[in-house]
């Protein structure tokens, strides 16, 4: 396993101040950082984190046992002064010894799944799908926990997707898009259902014109679903289709078709990957139509601003 790579500032003893004048945002994010900005720190969240089994609770470490893991070279004091800040949020503390807590464990895998550090970068590779608008190639591609899915021939660009970064790291590619579109997915379903599934807060759902997109990437949809969360910054760009795809009714309608929507990925459903099949019937209120293809027959919905079937 990788080692925390998470030194931002060296802490010494004594150093640790209150953080005065700031907003609270930037006191948490501060004291959060400072938390497990040293190396040592970050040390004892790794060993702690790599001493659970897959099936295990965390287990109970010995102050002398998790020192020996970190490093018997380390002064006593000196780690005890830092395994001492970590005791509370991180870590829990008993007469049997030293043990991570669930926040303690969720920065692990964080940190385990490459978010923080990863850099891992992928070589293009194509997802057998023909270009919906110019039948060329449709290729993958990643750099920096990016992963987006364009045709090399004409520019169309039809998806992208924040991976954790070790996430992606395999040679085999079918099997690499297909857990990609269900974490991708996973996520849709807690958008839908307006929760942001970075932070758990309510998200806000429109739908936009493609011009009101930041980014400046040639697409062929004239719109855009569009959640974002206040809290923490999340936002997510997506067409109607790929919406669609997780609510019950087209579910419903795929599988009377007997095709099981998580058996395909969504990048080979040409409804929900471009607006071809997609017409606005009014401006306001907000009403679209899509056709919904399932086994070569359409299936037309009627799709209110706030993804309401309406018929
Ligand atoms: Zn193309
Ligand atoms: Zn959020």
């Amino acid at each position: 396993m990788g080692r925390m790579a998470l030194v931002i500032e060296e802490v010494s003893p004594g150093m640790d101040t209150q953080d005065q004048d700031v907003p609270d945002a930037a006191t948490a994010a501060s004291k959060s950082f400072k938390m497990v900005g040293n190396q040592i720190r970050a040390q004892i969240l790794q060993a702690l984190g790599d001493a659970r089994g897959p099936q295990d609770a965390p287990p109970v470490l010995s102050f002398s046992k998790l020192r020996d893991v970190v490093s018997s070279e380390i002064d006593s004091g000196l780690f005890n002064y830092h395994l001492q800040q970590l005791v509370g949020h991180y870590v829990h503390h008993s007469d049997e010894g030293y043990q991570m807590r669930p926040a303690g464990m969720l920065l692990y895998r964080t940190i385990q799944a490459g978010t923080i550090t990863g850099e891992l970068t992928i070589e293009a590779f194509s997802i057998g799908v023909d270009c919906y608008r110019c039948g060329g190639h449709i290729e993958a591609n990643s750099s920096f926990g990016e992963f987006w899915i364009q045709c090399t021939d004409c520019d169309t660009f039809y998806d992208m997707v924040m991976a954790p970064p070790r996430g992606i790291e395999t040679t085999d590619t079918d099997e690499l898009l297909t857990r990609l579109d269900q974490y991708n997915r996973h996520k849709h379903v807690a958008y839908l259902r307006g929760i942001c599934p970075i932070c758990m807060s309510p998200v806000e759902q429109d739908l936009k014109q493609v011009d009101a997109e930041p980014y400046n990437r040639a697409h062929t949809r004239q719109v855009h679903i569009h959640w974002s969360c206040h809290h923490c910054g999340n936002r997510r760009f997506a067409s109607l289709g790929m919406a669609l795809l997780e609510t019950p009714a087209v579910i419903s309608l795929l599988e009377k078709a007997r095709i099981d929507p998580t058996e395909r990925t969504v990048w080979e459903f040409e409804w929900a990957m471009t607006d071809h099949t997609l017409e606005v019937v009014s401006e306001d209120p907000s009403v679209f139509s899509i056709d919904i293809e399932a086994d070569g027959n359409f299936t037309t919905l009627r799709i209110s601003d706030d993804l309401q079937v309406l018929s």
